[in-house]
């Protein structure tokens, strides 16, 4: 596939270049304040900043060309706004706060404890250069395991991406735990979106979950 990569220095959006030219793809990476032209991708994938987003999936989406979206930090109007255009456009367009094929195992088997645990935190931990807390993944999750879960976040360097589900009942406690020790950790969730955005119906679909 023809992709066009927003974020190309950045550091997940350099592990990408690599892995997806690797993995057959005919990548061509953009950079904050270079002009793009989309047409005649097959499709864009983008992990910058949230402020970006919109500018470079109207650049792509106009253009017919369906958007994998790995930026976090989007608000719920930013993605209606997405829903919008991508309707509009009549493009796929999907978005994952977590394309780490464990993360979204986590997710689910928190879903599943918290139906047996009364009360349960999250601490999700990531490298001081995040812009956004708490991370989407912890919204996500916290989401997907009924609303009412309090997130701690902690910014340092070291860090790549992890998350603690700890639940407490009577006279336990259980913690799920995921760390993501490498970036690349999130190719195959990308490369799995890729394969799979041109299938999807136009307008938004939300999680990694959703392909698997
Ligand atoms: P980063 O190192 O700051 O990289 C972002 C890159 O995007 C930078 O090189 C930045 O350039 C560039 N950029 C900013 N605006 C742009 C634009 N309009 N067009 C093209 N490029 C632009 O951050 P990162 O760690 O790679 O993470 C990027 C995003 O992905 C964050 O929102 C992060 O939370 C998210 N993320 C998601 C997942 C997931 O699985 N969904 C995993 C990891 C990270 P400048 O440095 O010049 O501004």
């Amino acid at each position: 596939m023809r992709v066009l990569l927003f974020g190309r220095e950045g550091k997940v959006g350099s592990v990408l270049m690599s892995s997806l030219a690797a993995a057959g793809h005919d990548v061509e990476g953009v950079e904050i304040g270079e002009p793009v032209d989309a047409t005649g991708f097959d499709a864009a994938v983008d992990f910058t900043a949230p402020l970006a987003v919109r500018g470079n999936a109207v650049t792509a989406l106009s253009a017919g060309v369906p958007c994998v979206i790995g930026t976090t930090g989007l608000t719920e109007e930013a993605l209606a706004e997405l829903d919008a255009l991508a309707r509009e456009q009549r493009v796929a367009c999907f978005v994952a706060a977590n394309f780490a094929l464990g993360a979204v195992l986590m997710m689910r088997f928190a879903a599943e404890a918290a139906r047996s645990f009364p009360q349960a935190e999250i601490v999700e931990l990531h490298a001081d250069t995040k812009l956004d807390a708490p991370s989407g993944t912890a919204k996500a999750t916290a989401l997907l395991m009924g609303g009412d879960v309090p997130i701690h976040s902690v910014r340092l360097p070291g860090l790549v991406a992890h998350q603690e589900v700890i639940l407490g009942g009577l006279g336990e406690t259980l913690t799920i735990r995921h760390d993501t020790t490498s970036r690349e950790a999130f190719v195959p969730g990308v490369l799995l979106a890729l394969d799979r955005v041109r299938g999807l119906p136009p307008g938004l679909t939300v999680g990694l979950d959703a392909l698997l």
